[in-house]
């Protein structure tokens, strides 16, 4: 097979051409070509030497993977389903904005980790990403999206908030991170880069040590009683563990605070309390909140907030000097909102469909 040449970042791609006897700046008129220009055809980059060329496409391949889908919501929001192989599907969304466009990446074909409110979870999970399929969603978003006028740059930021864990797919969401931060491919700053994990915490101080960029915390209880429930990898890494490597991780991120996510679920986490709870539990951690109102799926067993006490809960933590936003659900109609992403996954862990009742702690 074929060496798949979106899948090295700059310094492999480097050692790549030094092992073939070229010199290492061929690396970066290579990035070029395939990331900057959409080009995966060898014989099209035209300040190649023709040999160079030819001994590139006997050797290796630029290959994004296929869509198979591509849809477009009332509030344009756009979602791709992508092809992975053996049966399995992945989406990716594009969400537009008026100063920025964002990009949500999947990281896994499914995913391991069971949290209760999730559609991702309830497939089960099959295999992690190759980086080739991670950066070939920007490759495909860009090429979809095609160039803003002025040069501005339609997309603009990118969460690694799709389907998948991405600290458990750490290795490849890195390689894919630094393409997306290179110059010579995306250009991302390290403040457009969000990744949101469920906290995995000695993956998140490993992420502080070989690549910070922004980071987004999937918090959704305010005490470990119920995240065991809610977000079952709390059993291993619970709160105090998670809020001891978020303070660690600040020492070192591009942003001087990070995001905790919270998903609201009526009647189980979004009671006055709760916010109570939670205002106590960062008291020592520079945060945003970023409230998600619930997106529904087929037997989830959950119900979204009510718009009152969402407002409610979002007052009492602002009462106490946090910043608080609530996340505008977009693309719901094309089912391309958070935790309704769920593409096509063979389950390798053969997870059961189950409705799951949860009463509040
Ligand atoms: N595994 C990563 C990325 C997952 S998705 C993580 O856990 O952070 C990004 C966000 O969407 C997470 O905060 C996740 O908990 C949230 N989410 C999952 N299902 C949801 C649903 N049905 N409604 C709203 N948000 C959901």
């Amino acid at each position: 097979m074929s060496l798949n040449l979106l899948n090295l970042d700059a310094a492999q791609l480097a050692g790549f051409f030094a092992e073939a006897g070229e010199k290492p700046f061929r690396a970066k008129q290579l990035l070029r070509w395939m990331h900057q220009s959409g080009e995966a055809d060898f014989s099209k980059m035209s300040d190649l030497a023709r040999p160079l060329r030819e001994k590139l496409a006997a050797s290796a391949v630029i290959e994004a993977p296929r869509v198979v889908s591509d849809t477009t919501a009332a509030d344009g929001t756009r979602k791709w389903l992508i092809d992975v192989g053996k049966g399995n599907a992945v989406e990716t969304v594009f969400i537009p904005e008026t100063n920025r466009g964002t990009l949500c990446v999947s990281s896994q074909a499914g995913c391991a980790l069971d949290c209760k409110f999730c559609s991702t979870a309830r497939q089960g999970f099959n295999r992690n990403l190759s980086v080739a399929e991670m950066i070939g969603q920007l490759w495909i978003a860009n090429k979809a999206l095609g160039a803003a006028p002025k040069g501005e740059r339609v997309l603009s930021n990118v969460v690694l908030m799709g389907m998948g864990e991405p600290l458990a797919n750490f290795d490849n969401v890195v390689t894919a991170m630094r393409l997306m931060l290179d110059d010579n491919a995306y250009g991302l700053s390290r403040r457009r880069v969000t990744l949101s994990t469920s906290g995995i915490v000695p993956a998140i101080d490993r992420l502080r040590d070989t690549c910070p960029v922004a980071l987004a915390v999937s918090l959704h209880a305010p005490n470990d009683a119920l995240r065991n429930i809610l977000v079952p990898i709390n059993r291993k890494y619970p709160l105090a563990e998670l809020l001891a490597a978020c303070r660690r991780y600040l020492d070192k991120a591009p942003r001087d605070f990070l995001t905790f996510e919270y998903v609201m679920l009526e009647g189980v986490n979004d009671g006055a309390e709760h916010a109570r709870q939670l205002i106590a539990l960062v008291r020592d951690v520079p945060c945003k909140f970023n409230l998600i109102p619930f997106n529904p799926f087929p037997n989830s067993g959950f119900k979204r907030s009510s718009r009152d006490a969402i407002c409610r809960f979002a007052e009492i933590l602002i009462s106490a000097g946090l910043v608080v936003t609530t996340r505008k659900t977009r693309g719901d109609d094309i089912d391309a909102a958070c935790g309704q992403l769920a593409g096509k996954v063979e389950d390798k862990t053969r997870r059961t469909r189950r409705v799951v009742e949860i009463r509040p702690c």
